[in-house]
């Protein structure tokens, strides 16, 4: 994205902002010394940004240690600069077929109000992205931050190109310009992607990947797919298919898959629909709704007790996932593989151990050392919401220019699709 050769006086001073204030960002409050330490700008070039940044709002002073409570070195006080969280916000829209959320987020990307959205009609794009995007304002109104709003991440189950189209999504999505209705409906840039890039861009320049070189990030919920980041870049297929692994016929899975129609379909056994119905039959359970999720953690909750039978079916389900990651390690071996799902983070002390063995035992070379490593998301049960809006947070950071433009207190466009906000 920069190049060091070549940058004007302006690019220059934008690339040291981003330095500064993402170093902040990783390290939370820091000296001057700190933030030299971690970004080699000179101690002036760090003073006037900190100053500057102070006046737009955008940094403050959190603390001076005395001269007393630091080393008796310290003949001056040492003061400590950090991000003001709730100075600037970003939005985020995730859109998976008949549902959706959307998020508020601050300049951390800590969840400030997610909302969860029925879509009225998931095969019409435009509708239902003009419907988000109203749903969104509203939030965004509501919870006072409109104009303080400078970025929203949008994240879909499907394929989306550098151009922010839309390439092929669930359900029924083809060339849709998603970026460019969201724009239009906004005002403000948006950061459009996979939802799996969101989560492995989470990762990498938030979460349990910063410093890490390869990162791969495998969602397990409404189904099973992965994404992957070397070097800070997202890797994405040429046709839009990278990563979907719910596909992938595996040994021990006799059912036959509901949209495909093959016989071992990973994800007709690991996704949390399926899980949850297996956990129900196990416990004795009578039939719920089929979206009910809760028996799932009464599963674990079986196991942690001692229950055989519900024990070997969380078993089951990790060794699958477990196989999963096996297969992520044969073709790229990254460094560290984050799963996430809400039914992952709550039975991971049970799903790790086996996880983490069956990735070894079915990838290349077993019997070798190795020091690649498996986690549980950085995010708990907010990943998708925090890796959505990681999408636009990254485009503010790496370009943190000022003035900041939020939402329009007025759009012009607002009595034209009230009627469709309500969904
Ligand atoms: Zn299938």
């Amino acid at each position: 994205m920069f190049r060091d050769n070549g940058l004007n006086a302006a690019g220059q001073r934008v690339r040291n902002r981003s330095l500064i204030l993402r170093s902040l960002l990783l390290r939370g409050p820091s000296s001057r010394q700190d933030l030299a330490a971690a970004t080699g700008l000179t101690a002036a070039t760090i003073s006037r940004i900190v100053d500057e940044t102070i006046r737009q709002g955008l940094v403050q002073v959190v603390e001076s240690r005395g001269p007393s409570s630091g080393a008796p070195r310290l003949g001056r006080p040492t003061t400590l600069i950090d991000l003001v969280p709730d100075s600037v916000f970003v939005g985020s829209i995730y859109i998976a077929g008949e549902k959706a959320q959307v998020g508020v987020h601050d300049a951390r990307g800590e969840v400030v109000a997610a909302h969860r959205v029925a879509v009225a009609e998931p095969e019409d794009a435009e509708s239902t992205l003009v419907a988000l995007a109203g749903e969104l304002r509203a939030h965004a109104r509501r919870t006072g931050v409109a104009e303080r709003m400078i970025r929203v991440g949008a994240t879909v189950l499907g394929g989306v190109d550098e151009a922010g189209f839309v390439v092929v999504a669930h359900p029924n999505w083809h060339d849709v310009p998603a970026a460019d209705i969201l724009h239009r409906e906004l005002g403000i840039p948006v950061a459009i992607g996979r939802m799996q890039h969101g989560l492995v861009t989470a990762e990498a320049w938030l979460g349990a990947g910063v410093g890490v070189r390869s990162v791969a990030a495998v969602d397990v919920s409404d189904g099973i797919g992965a994404a992957i980041s070397i070097d800070g870049r997202v890797i994405s297929g040429f046709d839009h298919r990278e990563g979907q692994l719910g596909h992938f016929v595996v040994p021990g899975i006799d059912r036959v898959c509901r949209l495909c129609g093959l016989r071992g379909c990973l994800q007709e056994q690991v996704r949390d629909s399926v899980f949850a119905r297996d956990a129900r039959s196990v416990l004795g359970e009578t039939a719920q709704a089929d979206d009910d999720r809760t028996a799932i953690d009464r599963l674990y909750d079986a196991a942690r007790g001692g229950d055989t039978a519900a024990r070997d079916l969380v078993t089951a389900r990790a060794r699958h996932i477990g196989y999963a990651l096996a297969l992520i390690t044969a073709i790229v071996d990254p460094e560290l593989l984050v799963v996430s799902g809400p039914s992952i983070v709550s039975g991971w002390d049970l799903l790790e151990p086996v996880i983490n063995e069956e990735r070894i035992r079915r990838s290349p070379l077993p019997h070798e050392r190795r020091t690649s490593r498996v986690t549980a998301s950085s995010f708990g049960a907010d990943a998708v919401l925090i890796g959505t809006a990681s999408l636009a947070l990254r485009h503010f950071y790496a370009e943190p220019e000022v003035p900041l433009v939020g939402l329009e207190p007025t759009p012009a466009n607002t009595s034209a699709h009230d009627e469709q906000r309500s969904l």
